[in-house]
């Protein structure tokens, strides 16, 4: 068994650095390559995808694999070994059995139905015409039944599909926490609507692009974004790819007239990043060195950008800074308005746009209806009608069309179902982590207050990062927080948090 281990250690550490290879271009695809440069780096892209995934499903990757004693019961494997061992095991068996169940035909195939889907719902979108979609999101939707049922699953085929970016997590397990959520969010929300809105109509006023960045950059670097470790660059989407061990980048994207969104995308991708730099130095250079699910990626990004970043002693601190650099916008704009600006919440149809009181509940509408599809009992020709409907249960509110509504996101096009939960899942967790953190740091507010992050920060890598992939995050959460995720602490941070900013008791 050690001798298989040994083995399964190299191939897992050419994978480790076969995928970095592939961020690294993908990078620059993103960034800095000239528009020309598009046809042979989706070549090399696709090449190095083959390669990876020749390696991952190899025969000899199987044989280690059963030496190893893992499998569906057992995917850890039989042997007595560390738990940083046993994780390699698992993870690597997980993503073998994933990789080696799908039949080449059906990736090709489903890599054919997502290229035409993409056009037709750009072409649907443009036009707010679902039907000019429904043919191509039905033989998505095929396919994802396909692709469960070949990977396998236990209750539901959502599970095989969720499997893929909230590792070992089942449907069920996010309608438990769902169920409660949305009724509490959507009570929250009428009573917010009742409670009126402030005048923030200066935040949307213009704040050069050149002014947002040297703020953005000063905010990250505070936090503990480290230049020698990571780069922020422009991209038309923000994001983070980790290159190396001691190399992460992120990206921003600024509009002049939308301060915040590019404020607020540079703190949430400088969380994500400092989750990848903070794992552990006995796992670095190997496959665990990674976060251990979306959800708890984003709880990380969540935590920096909400909990943090859209707080009261966060903006006492950084509010003068701001005020400073962009005094004609904010000219007798105070402290108090300023937050509440930050912090608005306005029921909208367009989730990305989203704060983040609304923001499960349009997460909560996906993973019901995604699940209704995938299992037959809601046909693809009823789904606008559907979203139409439970868009005003939870929202209160109609889309107009189905550009506003149905079409909005590009993740069904791509061929993505069972992704949308992890969103929520995030800022689940990160409520419950911060209880923690709380209990552990007395001085949470003032350690924000003063700047002191690195307080912040510890505590994170401590009990959280230099995991990476060790514990599933089912796992992680009971060390972390001594219980299984629980919606209440997210839903008790809204509540006190937006009780101050509308004055809510008694409503
Ligand atoms: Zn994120």
């Amino acid at each position: 068994m050690k001798e298989s281990l040994v083995n399964l250690k190299k191939t897992a550490r050419t994978l480790y650095l076969l995928e970095h290879t592939q961020a690294t271009i993908s990078w620059d695809q993103e960034t800095y390559m000239p528009e020309a440069g598009n046809e042979e780096r989706s070549e090399q892209l696709a090449l190095l995808e083959g390669i990876i995934h020749q390696k991952l499903t190899s025969p000899e990757t199987g044989r280690l694999l059963a030496a190893l004693g893992a499998d569906d019961e057992k995917p850890e494997g039989k042997g007595d070994f560390p738990d940083e061992d046993k994780a390699l095991i698992r993870e690597m068996f997980r993503s073998y059995r994933r990789a080696s169940r799908l039949p080449e035909s059906l990736v090709t195939e489903m890599a054919r139905q997502t290229g035409l889907a993409h056009t037709a719902w750009v072409n649907a979108r443009k036009k707010a015409d679902f039907s000019l979609f429904e043919e191509n999101l039905s033989r998505i939707i095929e396919l994802n039944r396909e692709k469960a049922e070949k990977i396998g699953y236990k209750e539901h085929p959502y599970d095989a599909l969720l499997d893929g970016y909230e590792p070992w997590m089942t449907a069920s397990q996010v309608e438990t926490v769902f169920g409660p959520l949305g009724e509490k969010l959507s009570d929250l929300v009428a009573r917010i609507k009742a409670a009126g809105q402030p005048d923030v109509s200066f935040i949307e006023k213009n704040y050069p692009i050149d002014l947002q960045d040297s703020f953005g950059r000063s905010v990250i670097k505070e936090i503990g974004f480290p230049s020698d470790r990571g780069r922020l660059d422009l991209a038309a989407h923000p994001f983070t790819t980790t290159l190396g061990v001691n190399d992460v980048r992120i990206t921003t994207r600024y509009h002049e007239n939308l301060v915040l969104s590019g404020l607020f995308s540079n703190i949430h991708e400088c969380g994500h990043a400092l989750y990848e730099l903070g794992v552990g130095k006995n796992i670095q250079g190997n496959i665990l060195a990674s976060g251990v699910s979306l959800g708890i990626h984003e709880s990380q990004s969540r935590f920096w950008e909400n909990m943090i970043g859209r707080s009261m002693p966060f903006w006492e601190r950084y509010y003068p800074e701001f005020q400073k650099l962009f005094s004609k916008q904010t000219e007798g704009v105070s402290l108090d308005s300023f937050y509440k600006a930050v912090n608005q919440v306005v029921p909208s149809f367009i989730r990305v746009e989203a704060d983040e009181v609304t923001y499960g509940l349009h997460i909560i509408l996906r993973f019901e209806l995604e699940k209704a599809l995938l299992s037959g009992e809601l046909e693809v020709s009823s789904l606008p009608g559907e979203w139409n409907r439970r868009t005003k249960e939870l929202l209160g509110i109609v889309p107009k069309d189905d550009a506003e509504g149905v079409l909005q996101d590009v993740h069904w096009s791509a061929g993505l179902i069972g992704y949308f939960p992890t969103y929520s899942l995030g800022n689940l967790y990160a409520a419950q982590f911060m209880n923690s953190m709380k209990s552990d740091i007395p001085d949470f507010d003032s350690a924000i207050r003063d700047g002191r992050f690195d307080k912040i920060l510890d505590w994170l890598r401590g009990n959280i990062h230099q995991y990476g992939m060790i514990y599933p995050a089912d796992e992680l959460c009971r060390r972390v927080t001594g219980e299984n995720l629980n919606p209440e602490y997210f839903i008790d941070y809204l509540e006190s948090k937006y009780d101050g900013v509308y004055g809510l008791r008694g409503n």
